[in-house]
């Protein structure tokens, strides 16, 4: 009889499973509750079966792995015919998440401790997961991070986070290795930047260590390689960057890679080598949207312990610091210590002027830069892109320069005809249109006019 199971006074789904979020908040830690848990739902209760609703395959996989009974068991305390649960992927898109309820680090420590690293690791304990903000822009990367720290060495092999300057890649590569310290004491683990890595290895080889060096960096069990984009260019150090990862990989060790970049844009990397890093997950980190600034703006003024900007200055900060979160961290600490100096909270005027140096409008680039910063880019020597040469490396990052002249300078197409060397202006028309036009389905060069356009922006304060 219905009546019969119905002893339960009747719930919503909606109210079930707030029931069920309470209690699992106390269960996980906060970062984990944040990113596993947001935008969660129930989506169908029936027949015993309850069908949870999650944001993306990801947090779906994860959640199945990692929380089936800890759901199952606090859904059936409160509605006891739940015999079993599915998950599901329900389209509604994630919105940042902001997290107020961060621990509250002591700002003052940060100072001192910002230097630190860990002898043995090469790892900063101020990197942690727990104060690692999740939100759309970042969320594939720091999935992955958490699920290798579960399933090292096996599940993602490397893993190869990318994105622009000041995202969170040393951070979140950090929250790994100091996260694996803490859960897992007897592994051996590494942090070590790309240009570190290849210093040591130069020296090794003067100092005919170089077995030395080799026996170093195969004893680890997790290996995290920092800005990777580095070694593009460098043969000898490929080379051992391969030999070393090949090593690892068959004894079933970790190894975690950032760069600024995909592996296919990293120029003048060995096939085999990128095919190597493309060989396990990739994740990339994009840049923060204004709703998303926000929020990390709120979670680290929440961590400051006096003269905390209200939020109409943050919404201001927010929507003038626009590039990274390093930039957004620096605004914020403006603010902060000024507010100390003068022993009150600043204005809206005065936080304008204090901040006018980050947000002053864009400079007007000189042509010299792009063209400078583009053949960096594409590593190919700036005096190619002058001469007449029709080589396949110089033509693309020739026509790149020339559609950044065009797009972002302003340049006259007869201008830039003649910067290149002396060229027709139907020659700057065809290479723009095809920029252009080429921009459009082909996701690589995309992506390196982002690349570059960041780094252009970047270098221009
Ligand atoms: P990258 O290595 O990508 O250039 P970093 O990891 O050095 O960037 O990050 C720059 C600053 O921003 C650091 O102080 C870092 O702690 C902070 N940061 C970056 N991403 C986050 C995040 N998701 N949550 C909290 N702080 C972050
Ligand atoms: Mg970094």
């Amino acid at each position: 009889m219905l009546l019969a199971n119905q002893k339960h006074i009747p719930m919503t789904k909606e109210e079930l499973w707030k029931l069920v979020l309470r209690e699992l908040e106390l269960e996980v830690s906060k970062a984990n509750f944040a990113t596993w848990f947001q935008h969660t739902l129930i989506a169908d209760h029936a027949d015993g079966r309850v069908t949870i609703g999650t944001p993306s395959a990801f947090v779906k996989e994860w959640l199945e792995n990692k929380y089936q009974k800890p759901i199952l068991k606090s859904l059936r305390l409160h509605a006891p015919d739940v015999r079993g649960i599915e998950f599901s992927i329900t389209s509604q898109k994630a919105a940042p998440t902001t997290k107020s309820a961060l621990p509250k680090p002591q700002e003052e420590q940060l100072d001192f401790r910002e230097l630190y690293v860990d002898k043995k690791t090469n790892l900063n304990p101020r990197y942690t997961f727990e104060n690692f903000i999740v939100g759309t822009f970042n969320e594939l990367a720091s999935a992955c991070a958490h699920a290798i720290v579960k399933s090292l060495g096996t599940l993602y092999n490397p893993l190869f986070i990318y994105g622009g300057v000041g995202l969170g890649k040393t951070h979140l590569l950090q929250a790994i290795g100091n996260k694996l310290k803490e859960e897992q004491p007897a592994k051996k683990i590494y942090y070590v930047s790309a240009e570190r890595f290849a210093n040591e290895l130069v020296s090794a080889i003067r100092n005919n260590e170089t077995p030395i060096f080799k026996d170093k960096y195969r004893s680890f069990d997790v290996l995290i390689i920092d800005d990777i984009q580095f070694i593009s260019n460098r043969t000898s150090t490929q080379e051992e960057v391969f030999h070393t990862f090949n090593t690892m990989y068959e004894l079933n060790k970790q190894i975690v890679f950032s760069s600024d970049r995909p592996p296919k844009s990293i120029q003048n990397l060995e096939e085999r080598l990128r095919s190597r890093f493309e060989g396990g997950m990739i994740a990339d980190i994009s840049e923060p949207d204004y709703e998303t600034r926000l929020a990390i703006l709120q979670t680290k003024a929440s961590q400051k312990q006096e003269y905390v900007p209200n939020l109409e200055i943050l919404e201001y900060i927010a929507s003038v610091v626009r590039s990274n979160i390093r930039e957004l961290e620096g605004a914020l600490n403006t603010v902060v210590v000024g507010s100390k100096i003068k022993k009150r909270h600043l204005s809206l005027d005065e936080v304008k002027n204090a901040l006018s140096k980050n947000t002053k409008p864009k400079k007007i680039l000189h042509a010299g830069q792009i063209i400078q910063l583009v053949a960096r880019f594409y590593d190919v020597p700036e005096k190619y892109l002058f001469e007449k040469t029709r080589r396949k490396e110089v033509v693309r990052p020739r026509q790149v320069a020339m559609y950044l002249l065009r797009e972002d300078f302003n340049g006259s197409y007869p201008y830039i005809g003649q910067k290149f060397g002396g060229r027709d202006h139907t020659t700057a028309i065809h290479a723009c249109v095809k920029i252009a036009r080429d921009a459009k389905k082909d996701e690589r060069l995309k992506e390196e006019l982002k690349l570059i356009r960041e780094q252009l922006y970047e270098a221009e304060k």
